[in-house]
């Protein structure tokens, strides 16, 4: 069971008189008790002083997270001689993908990423492995104009920011986007398509436009994957892909360890050395080369702050690869309601929406599971707006999202009559995520391939953040992330002097 997700569930349910409670709150007080343990710098005075008592037998390679990037990574090295541990500090595979299933929901619930965009090859040689299908999203768009809801032309709008990207060129020196969008593309723009530009940096992106680097978002956009909009969903959710990949391990050299926590990499020329606490005991385990997946949330922590992994020697190499990217903020709530009201909405107008979009709302954009049909609707807010909501407790937060819905709809449906569950997870005070996504901050280029390099033969890098193969901040992004670390070690090992010959790679 997940530790931090909550699920609200409605108690009474008489018209205007809903009282929403924590329907895991015991579960969560006990678990975050076990993880503040956890991070105590005084478990036991004991295991403070004397050697951390449990002490693991050395392997060829360590690799620090079991999500996308981490999995990709130990699947490839399966495939070798190598000796591999994956350390975990949750109690579950996955990270930052999480499918949860619900009794009577024919869809699954995702905390967090839900989409495949366009046709990556990283994630979709996997599925086709793995037997499961990618369902094409589908439906309507409709968009909040003079406080209506109205169709919305979302692809022409973007084609013609795509066109006035092209037309005012890449910037020589790099700015903001949002200076980028209001001194150079504005003039070229309808009042929507600037909307439009700017909605998708926050909501897509997860950044701040006054933070992001303009280059990189005129090359997101007008690169060679432009035009695919296409996106769709792993059937059953990422958790069923993941969970394949996981399984896949099991008979191999592949030893995949939960509840770890990696507290500090000691490293030097081709030897590792990492501590950390399990289940409220410090451990110890030596490598000859880790593969590090760490978010960069995680990574960006100042070595003495809480829930920080500490590097000996620190990574001076990386210092100003992890100054260049941020860790961008997107808040995700999930809707579940008694049924599919809005389908039923003025004759059947809504029956076949995908989206809709209130631009001022605190949660500004709303999807259905369409091309099924399920009693689900998911608020999404990105960049400034869902940083600001993280700071608020997860009551609130929801709170926000069904006051967005009511906005969304003027009145039109009994929003808390209809009603039923919420699911949220703040992933931005996840202490093992610390933000959503990366983006690249003005100045930033060349950072993720920066942050991504090898350090002397020993230390490796993957993760969504250290893709610079075009899929960056994405599942797909990791997943490739990780494959491509593998392999930088295979071929090391490969040529290296350390009496091992991978049998493959
Ligand atoms: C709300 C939300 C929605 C998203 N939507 C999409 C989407 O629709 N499509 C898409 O492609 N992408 C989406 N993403 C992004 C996608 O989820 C990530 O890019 C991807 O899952 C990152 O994988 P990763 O392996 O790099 O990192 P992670 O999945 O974060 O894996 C890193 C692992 O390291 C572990 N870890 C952290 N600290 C420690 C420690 N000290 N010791 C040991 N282990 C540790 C973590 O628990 C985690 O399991 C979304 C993300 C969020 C948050």
């Amino acid at each position: 069971m997940p530790w931090v997700g909550r699920a609200y569930t409605l108690a009474q349910s008489g018209r205007g008189r809903c009282r929403i409670v924590s329907a895991r709150q015991d579960r969560r007080r006990l678990v975050s008790g076990v993880c503040t343990a956890l991070f105590a710098d005084t478990v036991n005075p004991v295991t403070r002083v004397n050697p951390p008592h449990l002490v693991a037998d050395p392997v060829d390679v360590i690799i620090i997270g079991a999500g996308a990037a981490g999995l990709a990574a130990a699947r490839e090295l399966s495939r070798s001689r190598l000796s591999v541990l994956v350390l975990e500090a949750r109690d579950r595979i996955g990270g930052r993908c999480w499918s949860r299933h619900e009794p009577g929901l024919a869809v699954p619930i995702e905390y967090g990423a839900e989409f495949i965009h366009g046709r990556p090859p990283a994630t979709f040689s996997l599925l086709r492995e793995a037997g499961v299908r990618a369902l094409g999203r589908t439906g309507s768009r409709w968009f909040v104009n003079d406080g209506e809801l109205q169709p919305s032309d979302r692809t022409a709008l973007l084609g013609e920011v795509r066109n006035a990207m092209l037309t005012s060129r890449r910037p020589s020196h790099d700015l903001s986007f949002h200076a980028y969008l209001n001194d150079r593309l504005a003039k070229r723009l309808s009042a929507d398509a600037v909307t439009l530009a700017q909605r998708m940096v926050e909501g897509y992106d997860a950044a701040d436009p006054r933070r992001a680097s303009a280059r990189a978002i005129v090359d997101e956009w007008t690169g060679e994957s432009t035009g695919n909009d296409a996106s769709y969903r792993p059937q059953d959710g990422y958790g069923a892909l993941l969970a394949w990949l996981a399984a896949g391990l099991r008979e191999s050299t592949v030893q995949l360890r939960l509840h770890s926590v990696v507290r500090s990499v000691r490293w030097s020329d081709r030897t590792v050395q990492i501590e950390g606490d399990r289940l409220g005991h410090l451990f110890r385990v030596r490598a000859r080369r880790a593969i590090v997946t760490l978010p960069l949330g995680v990574l960006q922590r100042p070595s003495t702050a809480s829930g920080a992994v500490r590097f000996e020697p620190p990574l001076r190499q990386k210092r100003a690869p992890l100054a260049s990217l941020a860790s961008g903020a997107a808040l995700k709530v999930i809707l579940r309601f008694r049924h599919a009201f809005w389908e039923r909405m003025q004759q059947g107008r809504y029956r076949s929406a995908g989206f809709f979009q209130a631009p001022g709302a605190p949660f500004p954009t709303f999807w259905t599971c369409h091309p099924l049909h399920a009693p689900v609707l998911v608020a999404w807010a990105g960049g400034p707006r869902a940083q600001r909501l993280s700071r608020l407790d997860d009551d609130a937060i929801v709170q926000c999202a069904l006051s967005s819905l009511k906005r969304l709809f003027s009145g039109a449906a009994d929003i808390d009559a209809q009603f039923e569950a919420a699911y949220v997870h703040n992933w931005q005070r996840d202490p093992f995520a610390g933000g959503a996504y990366s983006y690249v901050k003005v100045g930033g280029a060349g950072a993720r391939k920066a942050l991504a390099a090898t350090l002397e033969d020993t230390l490796y890098f993957a993760g969504e953040a250290a893709d610079y193969e075009g899929e960056t901040g994405t599942v797909a992004g990791a997943l490739q992330s990780g494959v491509r670390a593998a392999h930088e070690l295979l071929q090391c090992v490969g040529r290296g002097d350390d009496g091992r010959k991978p049998k493959s790679g």
